[in-house]
């Protein structure tokens, strides 16, 4: 089965600065769902998580509070620093590992494992893509994977590189886009490097 991805793509010009143009992926659940028997008709979900407001049912993210992450980026990208940053001020434990931890048995606990890599996704603004799917039932994601563009890296500042991965494993863990500039997950980057009391509202919502 196929899943169609929803890429926003959003472009503002800047003299001052390159523009950042991150997009995010979002891949239908339909087959997530068939798998979980949940009988789900294919649909290309938009944003699967709602602002905070009454009654909208659970907050897309992982299940338990721990989720490894496994990166192979270049040395260009701080993905360890990255993870440290989004595990201050709320349950969330993102824990870098060399290889995603493997599930041995049916009984255990489903792994919680983001995937990092690196490569050339062009020399435009795009700086970085993550793709996941989750359950539609539960809103709890079961695979995520983050891309992020080394050609863009070349040129962006070290803030830049670290507003882009935290904003990109925000993705991961179930952060949507907002606009506030002092965001990390504002669609631009401005060298945010580290979530702003918005941004951690939002993660406690989930962790
Ligand atoms: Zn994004």
């Amino acid at each position: 089965m196929s899943v169609t991805p929803a890429h926003l793509a959003v472009t503002r010009p800047s003299r001052l600065q390159p523009t950042l143009r991150l997009t995010f992926t979002l891949l239908a659940l339909a087959l997530v769902a068939v798998l979980l028997g949940q009988g789900a008709p294919a649909q290309a979900a938009t944003n699967p998580a709602p602002s905070s407001t009454a009654n909208v049912g659970p907050q897309l993210g992982w299940t338990e509070d721990t989720v490894y992450v496994q990166s192979d980026a270049t040395s260009r990208w701080p993905v360890k620093t990255a993870t440290e940053r989004l595990s201050q001020g709320s349950p969330l434990r993102l824990v870098l590992v060399k290889t995603c931890p493997v599930r041995t048995s049916a009984s255990q606990p489903a792994v919680q494992c983001i995937s990092v890599t690196s490569g050339d996704l062009g020399g435009g603004t795009l700086a970085g893509t993550t793709r996941w799917t989750f359950a539609k039932s539960t809103n709890k994601l079961t695979t995520a994977t983050t891309t992020l563009n080394d050609r863009w890296a070349k040129h962006a500042s070290s803030a830049d590189r670290l507003n882009i991965a935290e904003h990109e494993l925000g993705h991961a863990v179930g952060l949507p886009h907002v606009k506030r500039k002092a965001s990390i997950m504002d669609a631009y980057a401005h060298g945010r490097t580290k979530p702003d009391a918005g941004d951690l509202r939002a993660l406690n919502e989930r962790y």
